[in-house]
């Protein structure tokens, strides 16, 4: 034999374990699917509603059973198989009371996307790993831009894997544009200039952790960013603003990049753009709106007038992963002027040479932070074609409804408080104790009942509704991101509260199970 030969003889037992043409291949991935499918619609849509009520131990107790890295695997069957306790205790998101976070539902389409773009396993980052599939994105992001209310023809973007990493590029995009243009330092390529230190971001202070956190790795630091107070209703107070602004530069500093929220985390609620699109003319500042969450209410006719002035945004923040209902991960960044790209522009030899640009072939990875990056676009794209923009929106609009339809059940509610009615779908309210144990005061009374409130929700598995905390005291909250979810079972969800709240007064032992 000759060593050619010898080496084709010694090829590994690969049948079934790739995409390949024989009946034998394609029959071991029909049935693959298949099994994955048969444990999504028994052990998690069954078992994970909302959640199964396993505790940390528990879990740990359960997984421990596995070896991560044995030796020798089973077959694909058992593994698959392994993989039901995983589903069987995770949150049941599909669940109608399943709702804490803004981890929606995902949509069938998008899920039936999610199983094409893993197969075909396109990357992002050059043209030639991904040449239909970059221009799908660059379609989408270009009709996207639209929705926003950008010129089409001036404007670019690109998927990231979320608001974290758009709000990151947003504020790096801002960073070496003022280096670049008022101190004529070129960031990218010689680091930061000494004036750095003097350069500041300002936000409210109900904005996202990550407009920190960017600042941090953008070698700025957080204490660049400066918070400004918000109003009655969570949003950036625009006088207080103004007085910020004025310190800030009295103080020999410069701001440079105003972030305002579409849609804050905790309460939903919307800075006022256009004021604030107004201040970063008048100060030469680069402005980006985070719109990871209420970026959706561009799909509404009946909402999208709550994002008056987004068209003025420098770059904006999009999550799909939210209210557009696509599984993680899948998120845009939108910029408003396509040349905003050159500031990071960089050249890799192997994936986006210059001969490229010239020849007009798009290159994705030089509007990226990430290299090798998943065909996320599939996902919206497929839900698009599949219910249109009016029908994603129907949804969102009808999640909009439903909160407002909770705040007024909760106003009704004697033992109930509203503590913020928002523009977006979240609902945030008290359980009001009506005695305050000698020891306590009420502050720290109500925050204790409340978080046990939520605890056992969890544990019972009856409901995963969230907490969070309001002038320092806890408070439940829901995020209605799932339209199965119905009045009657925000109804019934709020009287389990009101009966959980008044166990634990007559019975205060039971905080501290
Ligand atoms: C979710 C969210 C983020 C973070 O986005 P990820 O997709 O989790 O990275 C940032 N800002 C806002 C307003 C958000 O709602």
């Amino acid at each position: 034999m000759s060593n050619a030969e010898q080496l084709w003889e010694e090829q590994p037992d690969m049948e079934g374990l790739f995409l390949g043409d024989d009946e034998a291949d394609r029959e071991t991935y029909r049935a693959a699917i298949e099994q994955a499918c048969d444990i999504v619609l028994g052990e998690f849509l069954e078992n994970a509603t909302p959640y199964s009520g396993a505790a940390p131990e528990e879990l740990a107790d359960t997984l421990a059973e596995f070896e991560m890295l044995p030796a020798e695997g089973d077959g694909l069957e058992a593994a698959l198989d392994r993989a039901s306790p995983v589903l069987r205790n995770s949150v049941g998101v599909s669940d109608p009371h399943c709702i804490a976070h803004l981890q929606c539902p995902p949509m069938v389409p998008a899920l039936a996307a999610e199983v094409l773009l893993t197969a075909a396993n396109q990357s992002m980052d050059s043209w030639d790993q991904s040449p239909a599939a970059t221009h799908l994105e660059q379609q989408f992001i270009s009709e996207l831009c639209a929705l926003f209310g950008y010129d089409e023809t001036k404007s670019d973007g690109v998927f990231t894997s979320g608001g974290t990493q758009s709000n990151f590029v947003g504020l790096l995009l801002a960073r070496n544009r003022i280096l670049i243009e008022e101190y004529g330092v070129d960031a990218q390529k010689n680091g930061l200039p000494p004036e750095a230190r003097d350069l500041r971001i300002l936000c409210s202070e109900a904005a996202h952790f990550t407009a920190k956190q960017a600042a941090a790795q953008l070698g700025l630091g957080e204490s660049a960013v400066v918070t400004v107070p918000t109003d009655t209703e969570y949003r950036l107070s625009v006088e207080a603003f103004d007085e910020a602004i004025v310190d800030i530069r009295a103080n020999g500093n410069r701001p440079f990049a105003i972030f305002a929220t579409a849609g804050t985390t905790d309460f939903g609620s919307i800075d006022p753009i256009e004021p604030l699109a107004d201040r970063a003319r008048k100060y030469d500042c680069w402005f980006h709106v985070d719109a990871a969450w209420g970026g959706a209410l561009a799909l509404s006719d009946a909402h999208a007038d709550k994002l008056a002035g987004i068209e003025s945004a420098d770059s904006i923040s999009v999550d799909f992963h939210k209210m557009f209902y696509q599984p993680i991960s899948c998120g845009a960044i939108l910029v408003r002027d396509e040349s905003s790209y050159d500031l990071i522009d960089r050249n890799a030899a192997y994936l986006n040479p210059e001969r490229d640009d010239d020849a007009g072939v798009p290159n994705l990875v030089s509007k990226s932070v990430q290299t090798t990056r998943r065909f996320d676009a599939l996902k919206p794209f497929v839900t698009m074609q599949a219910v249109g923009r009016e029908g994603l929106a129907s949804l969102m609009e009808y999640t909009i409804d439903l909160a407002a339809e909770a705040v007024e059940l909760i106003d009704r509610d004697p033992d109930l408080h509203v503590i913020h009615d928002s523009p977006l779908n979240v609902v945030l309210f008290r359980y009001v104790p009506e005695s305050v144990p000698a020891d306590a005061t009420r502050e720290a009374w109500t925050g204790r009942v409340n978080e046990a409130i939520r605890d056992s929700l969890l544990e019972d598995g009856e409901a995963v509704i969230a907490r969070t905390t309001v002038d320092g005291i806890n408070c439940l909250k829901l995020t209605l991101l799932n339209p199965r979810t119905t009045r009657e079972d925000i109804r019934s969800l709020l009287q389990s509260v009101v009966a959980r709240g008044t166990e634990f007064e007559t019975n205060p032992d039971e905080l501290y199970s």
